[in-house]
This record gives structure tokens, sequence and C-alpha cells, in this order.
């Protein structure tokens, strides 16, 4: 009699380790790249007035128009381009190997770069070729020329930044691998508030381009909005694999209130970047620290023994994100999301103290 999860369950599924998200409760955290700022008091009370009159009793608008609409504006999405919300981007990349993955078909992206490439392609039984960055995290325009010529992915994820590394690739070279890919690119833009580079402008030139964006690192991380944006085309067909009602009715209606005041949100984002250049100034005078330029709203940096590193950090009350372990290319390095001045020099404290004792 097989009623046993292990006679049932896919194998692969049986197989994987569950998506581990460490408990940060009396913790410092800086380990998610999230907006470390509230929102100003007077626009918490309105989505506070928001939520209590907001029709809980109904499913939300399925297409959420209005909220499409604003977020053309402020994201000034080109003339002729649409837009699909998932719930967190996250859900995006799923719809986008679910509808690309035809029997063989390959998901490629680069190593190290964002885990859930490589995650939604085995959740969706798709074949995954992650092609290695060069010394300094750059895109490997030889090998990835090669690995499309031979691969000849339907898909190809590039994150602009890249997380975990930070940086911005080479523009030049994405738009080798939007020409030369034999499918779909998306250029995952994810940490954009903090690099003001995009690919938006491109989507008329690139047919096969799509670009994504998310609010979390904006500053709306607990909503989980994501936004694909790119050809009706593309997105008619990725929408027909959207579960109904995806965004739901406290996402929409809080999520179109606080874009109409976006400057908000893009002040926070200028502190955050101004706070990351002196959080990379200090973490490189800190010795026998490497620490990685950056574009994004964190910074990776190499210690030595960055497993008793990070739980010195910890012990002192400061979580950020252990990498060591996870991929060849980032031993002994770790990660921390830019926090408030009051966070980073919590963290920097935190350090100093530490480092000796690791090394
Ligand atoms: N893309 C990249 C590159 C990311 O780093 C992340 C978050 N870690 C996401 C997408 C997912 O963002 P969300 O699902 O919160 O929109």
């Amino acid at each position: 009699m097989a009623k046993s999860p292990r006679d049932i369950v896919r194998e692969d599924v049986q197989a994987l380790a569950p998506y581990h998200v460490p408990d940060s409760a009396g913790l410092v955290k800086l380990d998610a790249m999230e907006n470390p700022y509230a929102l100003p008091t007077d626009m918490q009370a309105e989505v506070g007035r928001l939520a209590a009159r907001a029709p809980l009793n109904r499913y939300p608008d399925p297409g959420a128009s209005a909220l499409r609409e604003r977020l053309k504006q402020a994201m000034q999405v080109p003339a002729g381009m649409e837009i699909l919300l998932g719930n967190g981007s996250d859900e995006l990349i799923q719809l986008l190997a679910l509808a690309t993955n035809r029997p063989g078909a390959v998901l490629l992206s680069v190593e190290p770069s964002f885990v859930l490439y490589r995650m939604v392609a085995t959740f969706v039984g798709m074949r995954y070729v992650g092609v290695p960055l060069d010394e300094r995290f750059g895109l490997d325009a030889q090998a990835l020329d090669a690995a499309i010529d031979a691969q000849r992915p339907a898909l190809v994820f590039l994150a602009y930044p890249n997380n975990p590394t930070g940086n911005l690739f080479d523009a030049q070279i994405i738009r080798r691998v939007v020409e030369r890919a034999p499918g779909l690119v998306v250029v995952d833009e994810a940490y954009h508030a903090f690099a003001g580079r995009s690919f938006l402008p491109e989507l008329a030139r690139y047919p096969n381009l799509l670009v994504m964006r998310t609010l979390s690192k904006l500053g709306l991380a607990g909503l989980r909005l994501g936004m694909l944006i790119g050809s009706p085309d593309w997105l008619v067909e990725v929408d027909k694999l959207r579960l109904p009602y995806n965004v739901n009715v406290l996402t929409q209606q809080v999520a179109h209130y606080v874009l109409g005041r976006a400057e908000v949100l893009s002040e926070q984002a200028a502190s955050i970047r101004l706070e990351r250049e002196r959080l990379a100034a200090l973490l490189t005078g800190c010795a026998g620290v490497v620490a990685y330029p950056s574009d994004a709203n964190f910074i990776l940096f190499r210690v030595r023994q960055a497993a008793a590193v990070f739980a010195g950090l910890k012990a002192r009350g400061v979580l950020v994100k252990k990498l060591d372990g996870s991929h060849p290319r980032l031993v002994d390095c770790l990660r921390v999301t830019v926090g408030t001045r009051e966070e980073n020099e919590r963290f920097l404290t935190a350090l100093r103290q530490t480092l000796p004792q690791a090394a």
C-alpha cells in the first residue's frame, strides 16, 4: 500500500533541502536586503485607514489594473510594454520556468547568483546550467557564448546588479547574451533602486528580452509584489499560468497608495546608497576584510574563517548572511545588508570585536 510520502512524493522533491530562513528575533537583521526604514507616520496612518476600509470579504481585482497603471507611470514603462504582477518576483521566476519548460528545455544563469533560479528549475523539472562568473564576478563572455551555443537555453536569468556579489554586469555582454540566446532572457533588476541602470529602455529593441523588478528591496518586502515587464506577446502566455488572485487586496491597495508617493521610497533608497558607500569604506578599513564593490543595498565581503565570524556576529546580536559553504567561489564570504547608520555601526563594532578572535 503506497500511502507514505516516500512512495508518492517526487524523488527529486524528497531530496531537496527546505529553503531555510533563520530566526532573527532580537537580532539586528542585516541578512535579507530589506530596506531598514519604516514609512513616515502620516503614511502609516493612511495605510491603516486603507486596510480598515479594504473589502476583505471580496476577492481582489484579478488583473490589478489600477495598480498596474500606477506602476507603469512610476517605473516609466515604455509605450507598448505591459506588466505582469507576481506574489514577489520569486513567483514570476517560477511562472517563467513553468511556461518555457518544454521537454528537455534548459534554464541558464551564472554562478554565483540568485539561488532561486536553480531551485525553481528543480521545482519544475527543468535542466539547469550555471555558467561561472570570471574572477572578478563579472560575466565571462566566451564561457557564455559557448554555453548558449551548446545548451540552447529556453530561459536565461541575469541579475543586474547581481546577488550575492552586488556588482552590475557589463551591459555590452548582457546585450550579446540577448542577441545570441535562442530563447527568452530576463534581466532581473531587483536592486535597480540602488544602481540606477536599467534595461527597460531596451525592451523595444530586443524581442526576447524581459525585465523583472520588485518592491521588496524598496521598502515593501512584506507586501510581496514583483513585476515582469515586456512585450504583451510573452506576458499573455506567462499570465495563463498565474493562479487567480495572486496579488491580494491589501497589497494592491497599499502598493497603489505608497507608489503615489514614490519619492519617499526614492529618498530612502538614496540614503541607503550613501550609507553603503560609508559602510564599504569602513569595511575595507578593517584588517583582514576584503569588501567587493556594490551597486546594490548589500555588500559581499571576505574574511578569514567566515563561519566563526558569522557566529561571533550573531553572538553579538547581528545577523548577516553566511555564503561560505554555499558555492566554491564564495568560500569565506559573508553578505551584509546596508541598514540604518546605527545598525551599520552595531555591525561594524561587532565585526571588529569578532575578527581578532576568529583569525
Ligand atoms: N531577484 C533577486 C536577484 C533577488 O535577490 C531576490 C530576493 N532575494 C529576488 C529576485 C526575489 O525578490 P521578491 O520575491 O521579494 O520580489
